[in-house]
């Protein structure tokens, strides 16, 4: 369904120093939680447990506002839910139903089809909504040799960019498919350890199902949002995992500081 890749040429720098890099990763994954920059801020994140303006307290008003949540993973039940291949026709549609949940969730995005919708990157970002990259146009890493793999990445982090969001500094892999050289690319790789194979099924209930069967303590959730089966399931699924005491944060949130080109299934 996707139509190859023209021509790799787009370049930039490789990023930082790892420390740069990680200190980029904590002022993201802080960004969408407390106002102040810095050390201090990742602090307060990382001691800081889930108190009663937490995950159920009543979203913030409609726009760009959104509402502190404080959340320690160490100590609360998190999950992270990912949603891959977007934006699609159906993501406005998921976003509205995690604003009206008040949840957060990480969207790994195709620069493809960020460049076609950066209206929606932009919102995506505004409501606190963590955008990763997802490769331009889905392909396996593993075939790719590693110029083009750093093009994949560069283009779609200048798609993301242009539509307003931060540069990603997540990167999942189409597949799960990834090399030596995809290591290498000073992104951490950000894979899943719950399956709901909504893609295959395009069940709204077996989805959820999958997603309640194999959830744990600080896991992360593999859906896809271009499936309406798949957004449609959301809400329920929402309710259904803080019925069983989840807190629903970001990949940021769950995993904390990350290392580039680490493999990361869920916390620990
Ligand atoms: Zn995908």
């Amino acid at each position: 369904m996707f139509t190859p890749l023209s021509s790799p040429t787009l370049r930039s720098n490789r990023p930082g120093s790892r420390r740069t890099h990680l200190a980029r990763v904590v002022a993201w994954a802080t960004a969408t939680v407390v106002t102040v920059a810095g050390g201090a801020a990742a602090a307060a994140v990382a001691t800081q447990s889930a108190g009663p303006g937490g995950p159920d307290a009543p979203a913030a008003g409609a726009g760009a506002s959104t509402t502190p949540q404080r959340v320690d993973c160490a100590v609360a039940k998190c999950v992270a839910l990912t949603f891959d291949d977007g934006p699609g026709p159906y993501t406005g549609r998921l976003l509205s139903d995690l604003k009206a949940a008040n949840a957060k969730a990480t969207f790994f995005v195709l620069g493809k089809q960020a460049q076609g919708n950066p209206g929606m990157i932009r919102r995506l970002h505004e409501a606190g909504m963590v955008v990763g990259s997802h490769g331009w146009d889905h392909k396996a890493f593993s075939k790719l040799t590693a110029a083009q793999q750093r093009a994949q990445l560069d283009r779609t982090a200048r798609a993301i960019q242009d539509a307003g969001a931060p540069r990603p500094t997540l990167f999942r892999p189409p597949y799960g498919a990834a090399n030596s050289a995809t290591k290498k690319l000073g992104v951490p790789l950000i894979l899943w350890n719950v399956d709901t194979l909504d893609w295959k099924s395009r069940n709204s209930a077996k989805a959820t199902t999958a997603a309640l069967k194999q959830s744990r303590r600080g896991s992360i959730i593999l859906m896809h949002d271009i499936h309406p089966t798949s957004v449609a399931a959301v809400p329920g699924l929402i309710r259904l995992l803080r019925a069983r005491g989840y807190t629903l944060v970001t990949v940021p949130e769950l995993l904390g500081p990350t290392k580039p080109g680490g493999r990361y299934f869920g916390r620990h």
